[in-house]
């Protein structure tokens, strides 16, 4: 049976990336040439706040207050659980060194950057989450300075949820401040903050612009786009699971794909049945996203066999990757492109978004097919050093001389030159 589309998206994700790039250069422009005064206008103009910026410790203390109890503990529950994973992820850096020839050592360290950027997104939903992802990883990769900034509402500032999710997590600071603007204040280090060499956080697409276009200024993780997710599910799966799994993943924006892979035709006819059902049931806040990024980006696919499931999944590349089907441990050995997976009905997405520990900033619009999410490795520099004896130099000066001359690098062959008549006087190289 070949692959059949018993749905198909009539569109794919696609920003109006031109309409974009012009805005937001503009206002980076602006903002470098300017500094804090143009940073504090776009603030005013989209954000409709004046209120503090960076926020004092009475400001983040007055948040905790207003943190219901019940919050807090799953807040603590959640950190936990992020530190936890992120701690074990670094301690997979080694540093090490290697004798490469007898009497030359080269080896290697991590090096956490200076300063990081955390954007935690607030426009339309309250990211509490993200606050503990990028703050939670920067913290353990060991960054000194960790500046966290997140839009403020209208007249009101940061959800006191937020504040208290980057205080606990580690934010040395915290930025009332988003868009654009507070990506540009995070890097060209306004109000007094340091200057971030990485920055970090999903985003909508003027922030996303505004990361692609400082990158080589600055690290940065990845270049977000809609979140998107993929559930393969054979015979064995709960309909009524995986409906609302996908629902529940669409609501993140209305273009928001979720595709579903099965072999079970039965199975994939009662969750399209069961999907709308299920958007029609949603609050009214969550139900118009959900509805769009069903009708206009959902696909839902029939494929002959797991086999041709896995490969169909690792051409999609999503972002979310569940699996709800026999023999898990197949699954896991067999796909290669997902940016975080989730096996079994008994863990889902919503899981690894908010509290199990795994990161949720991850590569969206196929980027899982090259890179992996955020971790404690984006906040870290891989580098690299090596000494020598004077025997062990001496090999590897007479190959260096060579192979300068051979590429015409004079210069480069006369630093091995001088070493060898200094170490090695009398004798002769060719
Ligand atoms: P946001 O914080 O990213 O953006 C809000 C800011 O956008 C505002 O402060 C404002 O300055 C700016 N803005 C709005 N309209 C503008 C305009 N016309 N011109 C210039 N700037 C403008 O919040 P959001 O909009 O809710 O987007 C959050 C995004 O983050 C969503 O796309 C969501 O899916 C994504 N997200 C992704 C993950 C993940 O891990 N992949 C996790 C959480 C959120």
């Amino acid at each position: 049976m070949p692959t059949e589309y018993l749905k198909k998206a009539p569109r794919h994700s696609r920003s109006d990336a031109s309409e974009t790039r012009d805005i937001v250069r503009g206002i980076l422009d602006d903002i470098e040439a300017r500094g804090d005064a143009a940073a504090l206008e776009y603030a005013a103009k989209f954000d409709r706040y004046e209120g503090e910026l960076v926020l004092s410790p009475e400001a983040i203390e007055a948040a905790a207050a207003r943190v219901p109890e019940k919050l807090r503990r799953d807040i603590e529950f959640a950190h936990d659980n992020v530190r936890k994973f992120a701690e074990a992820q670094k301690a997979t850096v080694a540093d090490f060194e290697v004798e490469v020839v007898p009497g030359l050592i080269a080896g290697q360290k991590a090096i956490p950057v200076h300063a990081a950027g955390c954007y935690v997104p607030g426009g339309r939903y309250s990211h509490i989450a993200s606050a503990i992802m990028t703050v939670t990883t920067a913290k353990v990769a060991g960054v000194r300075n960790i500046v966290a900034c997140s839009p403020p509402r209208p007249d009101v500032g940061i959800n006191p949820a937020i504040i208290h999710a980057a205080h606990v997590c580690g934010a040395d600071q915290i930025l009332a401040m988003g868009g654009v603007q507070g990506v540009a204040a995070m890097t060209f280090g306004l109000f007094g903050l340091p200057k971030a060499n990485i920055l970090v956080g999903p985003g909508n697409q003027f922030v996303a612009e505004a990361k692609r276009m400082l990158f080589g200024r600055v690290g940065i993780d990845m270049i977000a786009g809609p979140t998107d997710s993929l559930i393969l599910a054979d015979a064995t799966a709960d309909p009524m699971i995986v409906a609302t799994d996908l629902v529940g993943q669409a609501e993140h924006g209305y273009n928001s794909p979720v595709w579903l892979v099965t072999d079970d035709r039965a199975l994939a006819e009662e969750v399209m049945r069961l999907v709308p059902l299920l958007i029609d049931d949603l609050p009214e806040v969550n139900r118009d996203n959900a509805t769009a990024a069903w009708r206009d980006y959902a696909e839902v696919i029939l494929c002959s066999d797991r086999e041709e499931m896995a490969a169909t999944s690792d051409t999609y590349a999503p972002e979310h990757l569940t699996v709800q089907a026999a023999d898990l441990d197949w699954w896991l050995g067999r796909l290669t492109c997902y940016g975080s997976l989730f096996l079994g009905e008994e863990t889902t997405v919503a899981f690894g978004d908010k509290a199990s520990g795994t990161n949720h900033v991850l590569p969206t619009s196929g980027a899982a097919s090259y890179t992996g999410g955020l971790s404690v490795h984006k906040y870290m520099k891989i580098v690299t050093w090596q000494r020598a004896t004077r025997e062990g130099s001496r090999p590897v000066a007479e190959a260096t001389a060579r192979i300068a001359r051979l590429e015409g690098m004079e210069g480069h062959a006369r630093t091995a030159d001088i070493r060898l008549r200094k170490y090695f006087p009398g004798e002769t190289f060719d």
